[in-house]
């Protein structure tokens, strides 16, 4: 058809400029953008990302309108894809950085330092005066000597006190590192107000991909407790963050979904508006865990029959391993799961077990799972790829990890802009994408400042 091959044309196009954005004609599948890809290649068999950059925005509207009083302070360690930070800035988001590097890179796209908070409770003095020469002044602590530190060099930041939680539940755990508990929390609060450094708020985060939404109403409950000693004190606490920790893959929308109701629920309970506290999140993988799947190519195979059972077993060797894409296997606690070609589907499994390309054996992806047999040379695709992937992986033994690629339709891309252009004018109408506007940390963006890349790509072409 038309739009197929306008669709390759585009495609090619890109390929052939070496580009990495793809705006299409029509909505596609990540599955489908990969297929169309590798139909297209020739003898590069890289491995490569495909990011639906729809999907990313989906999941920014997605959560303006199940959280509207929380602003997504989008955690850059996560993933610190420069296209994705332009997309979440123009979208409206703030950050939550980690390091001088994170809050140079959010800030060299454009982003002014009051969209940023500084979210690491133990942070190098350099950095702490990094911050202070660029205005990002809020930040979190945990500890008596972090105050201190603060205090020393930049006595007039805006401290956000982090409390411990119950993260039994999460999949990464952070209680044992971060944290001040209620008691500590308290003395915290005096010896702020003894050395008059000022505290404006309390933040928590449950613990990475959190399983369950109590974890939430807790925390928040014990946030009301310490906001009440500290405004008794007579600090002017008027912030609220509850962390990340926010599922993401494809397939956890219900959760998702319950987390937002109980929030929603304990926030109206505890933080009632007329209050005006402001409420902020630090989401990560919620963002950018489903948009990004990733093509992999099986670059050599062994058979093997099992000595005792007589079963013929496979091994894979793929073109991405746990030092580069899949170190979420060994950081994240993450199961990946291959998704096939049609031409690969069959009804038949084999036990095989998948290996990345280095030479460590500690390169191991899946000891023993059932999957059809491949050849030489297939792909392998790799659905919920986008968070602690690309940011954490490194080109041990000489070789690449996944590239991203990103695609978004023409239509979707004209929606988008045109909902979220113009924050400033967009507030006056009355739709759900304001709501955003609402929470006072969406500046409006100058479209010079952040110059999008699919507008540039659509006037090329
Ligand atoms: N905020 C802080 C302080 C974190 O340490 C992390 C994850 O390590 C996040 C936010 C993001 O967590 P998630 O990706 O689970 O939303």
């Amino acid at each position: 058809s038309n739009i197929q091959s306008d669709f390759q044309q585009q495609i090619n196009m890109h390929i052939l400029k070496n580009s990495s954005i793809v705006v299409t004609p029509e909505q596609c599948t990540a599955q489908e953008f990969i297929q169309k890809k590798i139909e297209l290649l020739t003898d590069e068999v890289e491995p490569f990302f495909a990011v639906d950059l729809e999907d990313v925005c989906n999941k920014h509207i997605r959560w303006i309108t199940s959280m509207p009083r929380v602003a997504p302070h989008y955690a850059v360690k996560c993933n610190d894809d420069t296209n994705v930070i332009k997309l979440l800035a123009h979208l409206g988001a703030c950050f939550d950085c980690a390091s001088k590097g994170e809050i140079k890179k959010v800030m060299d796209l454009g982003v002014s330092a009051d969209r940023i908070i500084y979210a690491n409770p133990c942070k190098q003095s350099s950095y702490v005066r990094y911050a202070k020469e660029v205005g990002v002044d809020t930040m979190t602590f945990d500890n008596e000597q972090e105050l201190m530190k603060i205090k020393q060099i930049y006595p007039n930041a805006k401290l956000v006190l982090r409390l411990v939680t119950d993260d039994s539940n999460a999949v990464c755990r952070f209680s044992m590192k971060f944290g001040a508990d209620m008691n500590t929390a308290r003395r915290l609060l005096e010896k702020a107000q003894e050395i008059d450094m000022e505290i404006t708020g309390v933040s928590f985060h449950c613990g990475s991909g959190q399983m369950t939404s109590k974890a939430f109403v807790d925390a928040i409950q014990n946030a009301r407790v310490i906001m009440n000693y500290g405004q008794k004190l007579g600090f002017n606490m008027k912030l609220l963050d509850i962390g990340g920790g926010f599922p993401g893959n494809s397939g956890t929308e219900e959760y998702f979904g319950e987390i937002a109701v109980a929030v929603n629920r304990a926030l109206d309970e505890h933080f009632p508006t007329e209050e005006n506290v402001r409420i902020i999140a630090e989401p990560g993988r919620y963002y950018v865990a489903s948009a990004y799947s990733l093509a992999t190519n099986v670059i050599a195979s062994r058979e093997m029959v099992d000595a005792e059972s007589g079963e013929t077993k496979y091994m894979y060797y793929i073109n991405d391993g746990v030092y580069g894409s899949f170190n979420c296997v060994l950081y994240d606690h993450y199961v990946p799961e291959p998704c096939f070609l049609p031409q690969n589907e069959s009804n038949e499994k084999f036990t095989s077990s998948i290996w990345g390309p280095t030479c460590d054996g500690l390169d191991c992806i899946h000891t023993s799972i059932q999957i059809p047999k491949l050849n030489i040379e297939d792909w392998v695709l790799w659905k919920n790829m986008g968070a602690y992937t690309i940011s954490a992986a490194v080109q041990f033994n000489g070789l690449p990890f996944g590239k991203p690629i990103y695609f978004m339709s023409k239509q979707f891309w004209d929606q988008i802009k045109e909902a979220f252009e113009t924050p400033a004018r967009k507030a006056r109408n009355d739709n759900h994408f304001i709501r955003l506007n609402s929470t006072d940390c969406s500046n409006e963006i100058d479209d010079d400042e952040l110059p999008w890349i699919p507008e540039d790509l659509s006037e090329e072409a």
